[in-house]
């Protein structure tokens, strides 16, 4: 049983003035594993004090200075991947294809932010006026439960490469993973009060965060819901913000597509981490000449895929990460039914074979229309719905007919054709054949995917602000 009692204020793990309880499951057994106690309004008080302490020496930094901490955070992170892979493993759940990534990413991120402020102009010559990029001020973040150690390393990575502090509120579902993350960055040795974190519910420490006069920026990563609150709060002092919320990707599947590489990529992509990814290809447009072929493979493909256990390499598809979690996208492959899709594989309850654990049997439903509330909102769980299309401008129109825009896949051997189409697609990214992303490329999302970018020069220029020195 791990029991966090402690927050991280000040270059310091100090007890919380907060003392209530909030408890940590293994979502593959069910079975409690910690306790975390939740910091409250004073604890963000705190925070804030120690980074707004810590902002006028931070942000007199040399970019020299800032890319060796970002360095040495790289490092700290990836010399301890075991313990944070361990650490994902009991408290999430996680497929070990993630962990493949996620770990080694949230290493990167430093890595990648550094070579970021290396290129990057601070200083720039507009006509008559030198133009000064300089820090926003100080930083709060708050992020989801889904891949908690890499979206704190993301915004960490950023405040630092602006030279601001910041104050973080993880996922308070993720307080196992984000103890061992911080005992990794205390090692590191940053200036005090430069990285701040405060467990707790986000009701209470990020709503505080959102709203306090002493916070200049935010930056969320959660639901579109959450968001839209964060937004809310953040007005009042118009704080900068950068939100990474929802999505409902469509993967447009072409009539040119081979099958044999395009149904590894669509299973790829709409069952990453179990399905609990904000960029999960959901939706998978499938042109009506092709349909009966593409079903019969993806029915295949699908009914293949294992879910089981992180421990077990052989496991696709982890739990979800919670019984509310489990229940929310049984609830879904419900009312899929009831809307009238054709349940193809997969359906409610558990996995064969799977008696304990949050587990759901990856689900793919046919026949899905795009006002189907199945099509239009984000499950956030392994469920894929199958929509046809006759023609590629019927395509190109359901793909963008959802509230979402954050990414979308194209499938399929013309390279032109397919360059053509993204685009006309409305979505941050558009990934063609699930070609890797380099990783300074920026992040985010159109319309209610949220608003600005993270990664490389666009994510740093969010924490900046131009200041124009005329004469
Ligand atoms: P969530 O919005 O419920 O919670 C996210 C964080 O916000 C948590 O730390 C939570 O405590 C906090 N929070 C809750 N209410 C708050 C409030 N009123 N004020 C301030 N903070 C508050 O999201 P979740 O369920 O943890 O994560 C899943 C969601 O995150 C999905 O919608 C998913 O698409 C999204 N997501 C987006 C991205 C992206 O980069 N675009 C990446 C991963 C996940």
């Amino acid at each position: 049983m791990k029991i966090i009692e402690q927050i991280y204020v000040d270059g310091a793990f100090v007890a919380p003035h907060g003392d209530e309880r909030f408890a940590l499951f293994n979502p593959a057994t069910e079975e409690k594993i910690g306790e975390v106690r939740l910091g409250d309004n004073r604890d963000a008080h705190a925070a804030i004090a120690a980074a707004k302490r810590a902002f006028p020496a931070m942000r007199q930094t040399t970019p020299a200075e800032r890319i060796a901490m970002l360095q040495t955070l790289a490092k700290a992170v990836a010399a301890n991947a075991d313990a944070l892979r361990a650490a994902m493993t009991i408290e999430y759940g996680a497929p070990q294809s993630f962990l493949a990534f996620s770990v080694p990413h949230a290493a990167n991120v430093f890595d990648v932010a550094a070579r970021t402020v290396a290129d990057y102009a601070f200083t720039r010559r507009i006509g008559n006026a030198e133009v000064v990029m300089e820090p926003v001020g100080v930083a709060a973040a708050i992020t989801p439960w889904n891949s908690n150690i890499g979206f704190i390393c993301t915004k960490l990575a950023t405040a630092i490469a602006a030279g601001t502090t910041i104050v973080i509120k993880p996922s308070e579902m993720s307080a196992i993973q984000t103890q061992v993350l911080l005992e990794v960055l205390h090692e590191a040795r940053l200036p005090d009060g430069v990285l701040n974190v405060v467990n707790g519910y986000g009701h209470v420490v990020g709503a505080e965060l959102s709203r306090h006069p002493d916070i200049a920026k935010i930056t969320f990563t959660g639901s579109t819901t959450t968001g839209r609150e964060i937004l809310r709060n953040a007005a009042e002092s118009f704080k900068r913000v950068t939100l990474e919320l929802g999505g409902k990707g469509p993967q447009i599947l072409l009539d040119d597509a081979d099958l044999d590489r395009a149904i590894p990529h669509v299973l790829a992509s709409a069952f990453r981490n179990s399905g609990q990814a904000c960029i999960a290809g959901t939706r998978l447009l499938v042109p009506k000449r092709r349909h009966t072929e593409v079903i019969s493979r993806l029915a295949q493909a699908v009914s293949a895929l294992r879910p089981g256990p992180s421990s077990d390499p052989a496991s696709d598809i982890g739990p979800m990460v919670s019984a509310r979690q489990w229940e929310r996208v049984q609830a879904y492959i419900r009312l899929g039914q009831e809307e009238g899709a054709t349940l193809l594989v997969g359906g409610e309850g558990r996995p064969e074979g799977l008696q304990r654990g949050w587990f759901v049997r990856p689900t793919v439903f046919s026949g899905v229309t795009n006002d189907m509330r199945i099509a239009r909102e984000e499950v956030f769980g392994p469920v894929l719905s199958v929509l046809s299309y006759e023609t590629e401008a019927e395509a190109i129109a359901i793909a963008n007919d959802t509230e979402y825009g954050l990414q979308s896949y194209v499938l399929g051997t013309d390279a032109e054709r397919m360059r053509s189409i993204a685009r006309q697609l409305e979505a941050g990214r558009v990934v063609i054949n699930e070609t890797p992303a380099d990783a300074q490329a920026p992040f985010g999302g159109f319309k209610q995917s949220g608003i600005g970018r993270e990664f490389g020069p666009f994510g740093l220029d969010a924490f900046l602000e131009p200041k124009a020195i005329i004469g």
